[in-house]
């Protein structure tokens, strides 16, 4: 089996070289490193079956040799990154996903969408079941990449109906692991960094805002159950573990004794949403799914990561 992975070169991306590596496949890695790192990917070079392939998919591609699985995971991902790259957010949700699905239909694979909990914006159902149409603000700072995504779905169900092409759509919530940059903004890498420097932890508004952390391997077990169903709607992919960010910021605080590090309260950023809980029925019940590392378990992993990172650098 020959997969493409647009953005492999990406958090997400890089786990899921891994695993399709893993699995036997041949891997053809497209990214153009705008948010991506090749030394995420930097362990696969040697490989036969892997091949980086620099390029940005919002332009076309045709790569050489039949194509089994394209992966679309191409995009700036973080509020810091897609809020420095808002046109490039745009195209690559837009015209990245319109010559992902051309690299589908052109070589009859199966096609999966990597979309996200943003499609549901500042959400008024809690959890959220994929039956939710969301609560989005397309002309807030983060609607270049809500709004990318909620397109990326529809043309990917538009291919699906029109030319039957075999797809599936992932809506990936908070996610964490190795191998995030720790510059990417978001809250557990920024968090992880300030302890580690001794800086206080920036948490923004009163922390009340909640998200639910999925550890990387989980969500990388259920990408590849997905894609190995016939489900073409789509799956919420993530952790029920609701927590409050000023929780998390503790806990983070919790695993470095005697840091110099405290909590530092910060103006909540525009449209930032309040709550965030993804409902796993129907995850649970077409892939057999649920995470299994809990909290402490991963962010354990995740720290020592960044520790070992900061040692070697
Ligand atoms: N956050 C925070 N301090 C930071 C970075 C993020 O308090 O230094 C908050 C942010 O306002 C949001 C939550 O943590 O409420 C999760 O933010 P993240 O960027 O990780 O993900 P997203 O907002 O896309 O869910």
């Amino acid at each position: 089996m020959r997969a493409l992975i647009t953005g492999g070169a990406g958090f997400l991306g890089s786990h899921l070289c891994d695993r399709l590596i893993a699995e036997g496949c041949e891997v053809l890695c497209v990214d153009n490193l705008l948010t991506g790192k090749a030394d995420n990917v930097a362990h696969l070079k040697g490989n036969a079956r892997f091949t980086l392939i620099q390029h940005d998919i919002s332009t076309p591609l045709e790569p050489a040799g039949p194509i089994d699985y394209v992966l679309h995971f191409a995009s700036p991902a973080s509020p810091v990154d897609y809020l420095k790259y808002p046109i490039q957010t745009l195209k690559v949700g837009s015209l990245g996903t319109l010559h992902a699905l051309g690299i589908a239909k052109a070589n009859h694979a199966k096609f999966l969408l990597a979309s996200t909990s943003e499609v549901y914006g500042d959400p008024q159902v809690h959890p959220q079941p994929e039956s939710y149409w969301g609560h989005v603000n397309p002309v807030g700072p983060r609607g270049v990449y809500d709004e990318s995504k909620r397109f990326a779905e529809a043309l990917t169900m538009a291919y699906h109906h029109e030319h039957r092409l075999d797809t599936r759509i992932a809506r990936i919530f908070n996610c964490y692991g190795p191998r995030m940059r720790m510059d990417d903004g978001r809250a557990v890498p920024t968090f992880i960094g300030q302890a580690l420097r001794g800086e206080p932890l920036t948490v923004y508004g009163d922390g009340a805002q909640t998200r639910s952390f999925c550890y990387i391997d989980d969500l990388i077990e259920g990408i590849w159950r997905l894609m190995n169903s016939d489900v073409h709607e789509p799956v919420n992919l993530g952790n029920p573990d609701e927590r409050s960010i000023l929780e998390i910021a503790k806990k983070i605080l919790g695993h470095f004794n005697g840091t110099a590090s405290r909590i530092e309260f910060r103006s909540l950023p525009v449209d930032d949403p309040k709550q965030r809980c993804p409902d796993l029925a129907r995850a649970k019940a077409s892939l057999g799914w649920q995470p299994r590392v809990g909290l402490e378990e991963g962010l354990g992993r995740t720290i020592a990561w960044f520790q070992q990172l900061a040692v070697s650098s």
